[in-house]
C-alpha cells in the first residue's frame, strides 16, 4: 500500500544558511527587551541585523504579532523564514516562549533545522467601475460583511452560483487559520497539508424563503469560490487577518488557494495536533 505524506512540504536546510535576521516585536516593554537580547546574542554569533532582507523574522509577541510580520515581509515570502516566540499565553504560530531565548538563538545561529510550509489563502477583489483588481494574500482568514448591516450576496463555486446567501457575513479560512476565527464559527480544523480554503457562515438567514447550506464547505486547491453582492454599488467591509478594509462599487470577491506560502523555520518537531491540543484541551490527564 501506498502511504500518503501528511507532512506539510518540509525542506531540510543544513547550519549556518541564516545570516540576516529582523526582530518584530508587540509594543510592551517586555517582548521591546526580549528583542534586545535576541539582537545582543545573533550579533556575537557573527549574524548580521537586516530589516530589509531578512533571512528569518522572529516575531515576539503572540500570533498577532507573527500576523502582522508575515504582512510586512509579504514582498519576500520566498527568502523569508518566521519563527515566533510568545510573550504572552501560548500561541499558536509563537510556539517559542521567552525563558527558551537562548536555546532559539543558538539554534538559528548554529543548527540545521527544517523550513515547514503552509497554505495561505487569494483574495481578489473585483470593481464594477473599473478593470483593474486588488489582490490580498491572508495567514488566517478572510472576512466578508455587508457595512452597512447584512450582506446579500451570492456564492459561487467553480463559475457555477451554489447559493445566495444573507446574513451577517462569510469567512474564508486557511488551514492554520481554521483554528482561529473559523473555529468560532464552528469551522473544521484541518491539517496544513491540505491545502484547501473553508468556508464558514457568520448567522445566516435560513427559513422557507432564504436557504443556505448551512456547513462549513472545504475548497481543495483550484476551486474558485466567488462572493457576489446582489445590488450594485454594495459597500463591502472586510478583515484580512488583522486588518479590516471596506470596498465601494464591489463586483464580486474571488477565493482561492494562493501559490505563494509561508515557510516556518523549525528548529524541533511540533506536531500539528500536538499544537491544537496544547492550545485548546491542555495537557490533561487524557492528553
Ligand atoms: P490577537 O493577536 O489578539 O488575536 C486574537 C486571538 O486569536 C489570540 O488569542 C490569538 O492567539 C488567536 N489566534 C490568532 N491566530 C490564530 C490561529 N491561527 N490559531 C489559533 N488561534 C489564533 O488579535 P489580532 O492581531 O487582531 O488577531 C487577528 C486574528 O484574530 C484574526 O486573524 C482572527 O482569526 C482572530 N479573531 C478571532 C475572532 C473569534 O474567534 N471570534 C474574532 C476576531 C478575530
Amino acid at each position: 500500500m501506498t502511504e500518503v505524506n501528511q507532512t506539510p512540504m518540509k525542506n531540510a536546510i543544513p547550519a549556518g544558511m541564516l545570516k540576516k535576521f529582523a526582530v518584530q516585536t508587540r509594543e510592551d516593554a517586555f517582548s521591546h527587551a526580549i528583542k534586545a537580547r535576541i539582537i545582543d546574542y545573533l550579533t556575537d554569533f557573527q549574524l548580521t541585523y537586516d530589516e530589509k532582507e531578512p533571512d528569518i523574522v522572529i516575531s515576539v509577541g503572540g500570533d498577532g504579532t507573527l500576523l502582522q510580520a508575515f504582512h510586512h515581509y509579504i514582498y519576500r515570502l520566498k527568502d523569508t523564514a518566521f519563527v515566533g516566540v510568545h510573550t504572552g499565553h501560548l500561541g499558536f504560530y509563537a510556539d517559542w516562549t521567552a525563558e527558551e531565548i537562548e536555546k532559539l538563538v543558538i539554534s538559528i545561529a548554529r543548527n540545521a533545522f527544517n523550513i515547514v510550509e503552509y497554505p495561505l489563502l487569494k483574495v481578489t477583489v473585483r470593481y464594477t467601475n473599473r478593470a483593474e483588481s486588488v489582490g490580498y494574500l491572508a495567514l488566517n482568514e478572510c472576512t466578508v460583511r455587508g457595512a452597512e448591516g447584512l450582506l446579500v450576496a451570492d456564492v459561487l463555486i467553480k463559475g457555477e452560483k451554489f447559493e445566495s446567501f444573507r446574513g451577517d457575513g462569510l469567512c474564508f479560512s486557511t488551514p492554520t487559520g481554521s483554528t482561529a476565527y473559523n473555529k468560532g464559527l464552528a469551522g473544521a480544523i484541518i491539517h496544513p497539508s491540505l491545502a484547501s480554503i473553508q468556508l464558514s457562515e457568520m448567522a445566516s438567514i435560513n427559513n422557507r424563503v432564504f436557504r443556505t447550506i448551512g456547513s462549513p464547505l472545504i475548497l481543495p486547491r483550484h476551486h474558485r469560490c466567488q462572493v457576489k453582492p446582489v445590488s450594485d454599488n454594495e459597500v463591502l467591509s472586510l478583515t484580512i487577518d488583522h486588518l479590516s478594509l471596506v470596498h465601494e462599487n464591489v463586483k464580486f470577491i474571488e477565493f482561492v488557494v494562493a501559490e505563494k506560502k509561508i515557510r516556518f523555520a523549525r528548529f524541533r518537531p511540533l506536531p500539528f495536533w500536538r499544537r491544537v491540543r496544547d492550545s485548546f484541551i491542555g495537557e490533561g490527564e487524557n492528553s
